[in-house]
């Protein structure tokens, strides 16, 4: 099968023929249709992320269809279509060790510990897959894992948003753009973008935000006043997750309001004075990941057409052109939401089809 390689060591990156892997006890082998292009995909190239293997295969945001199924697997079957969790939890830990498997200390990540996905096959757990429902699009099913169910737990879980909330975005990439439509789905009122691209803000305000403002507008706090009837925000979503938007969203908060801190960097935390920290009661909170039920719910959610996720594929690439693909994310060229790798295309007219072949299931 072909598959893209990363040698860890010189960072090169190949597309190569490579032996189709072999499910092991409780685990299947997937055809895959469609896997996302991550920034922490790029984390491992750029070296951000330390290597765990000399080799691997990347991608960890993926959709597919069971092909094989690995010895003692009885709760699926083959050709059902899935999307699968993007780690295995360690065994060893002091968590795995109570049998609370979610919450392991050493969690092994799909692309990082184990070969992921940007490739035609691969070997995932059978433990913790989510049904793909019909009526969702394959290549918005493979992005539901971290793009869209990231923000999901950011607004559901450590947010806590609820009806009537004001909620503030700085930063409307892949995350924050999923931030404000989910936002916008849990009743909050207004829903405020902010960034420094015109062209972002204009796609959020398109995709749901009833206000953007440039993030560098020197009377923000005051536009965010008066957006909000006086009242300052509930919850702020910092998804670019550096001092000066961390800053500002703290700054933005109504008493007692909340900031989540979503993005991430190697940056201290600033969080303006104490004193009115501690005035006004206000919590900042740091947020990772989802769990495997959100990528269940945001399916449903999708089904139903409440959330629509038709914007968020950017772009889809043949698997061949991943270098390509890569580029894009990392230049934020045409400010995508997400890109997707197609690992059975050459050609456009191959996407093409492909594409119009899973709609037809
Ligand atoms: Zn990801
Ligand atoms: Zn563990």
């Amino acid at each position: 099968m072909l598959a893209q390689r990363l040698y860890t060591d010189t960072k090169e990156i190949t597309v190569e023929e490579v032996p189709i892997p072999e499910p092991g006890p409780g685990e299947v082998l997937l055809k895959v249709a469609y896997c996302g292009i991550c920034h922490s995909d790029l984390s491992l190239i750029d070296g951000n992320f330390p290597p765990q293997l000399p080799v691997v295969t990347q991608g960890h945001e993926c959709s597919g269809e069971i092909v094989e199924l690995g010895p003692g697997v009885t709760a699926w079957e083959v050709g059902d279509k899935v999307i699968p969790v993007s780690g295995k939890p360690c065994g060893v830990c002091r968590e795995c060790r109570r049998g609370n498997f979610a919450n392991c200390q050493d969690m092994r990540l799909m692309a990082f510990a184990y070969d992921g996905a940007w490739a035609q096959y691969v070997v995932v757990p059978a433990a913790g897959m989510t049904r793909i429902p019909d009526g969702v699009p394959m290549e918005q099913a493979a992005i539901l894992a971290d793009a869209v169910a990231t923000p999901f737990g950011a607004v559901k879980r450590t947010g806590k948003v609820s009806i009537g909330n004001a909620v503030a975005v700085w930063g409307l990439g892949g995350i924050g753009t999923h931030i404000v439509q989910i936002a916008k789905l849990a009743g909050a009122v207004p829903v405020i973008g902010l960034d420094v691209n015109e062209d972002v803000l204009k796609r959020a305000k398109e995709l749901g935000a009833d206000y953007v403002f440039h993030s560098n507008e020197p009377d923000l706090m005051k536009k965010l006043r008066e957006a909000t009837g006086g009242r300052m925000i509930d919850v702020a979503f910092d998804a670019v997750g550096i001092q000066a938007t961390f800053r500002q969203a703290i700054e933005s908060l109504d008493f007692h309001g909340r900031a989540v801190l979503v993005g991430l960097s190697g940056q201290d935390i600033d969080g303006g004075p104490i004193l009115n920290f501690g005035l006004q009661g206000k919590e900042a909170i740091g947020h990772l990941g989802y769990k495997a039920v959100d990528i269940y719910l945001l399916a449903e959610l999708i089904k139903a057409g409440r959330l629509d996720l038709s914007k968020s594929v950017s772009k889809i690439i043949p698997l061949k052109d991943i270098k390509r693909g890569i580029e894009i994310v990392e230049t934020k060229e045409g400010n995508p939401i997400r890109v997707v790798v197609d690992p059975w295309a050459e050609t456009e007219a191959d996407i093409e089809a492909n594409r119009a072949k899973h709609d037809d299931f």
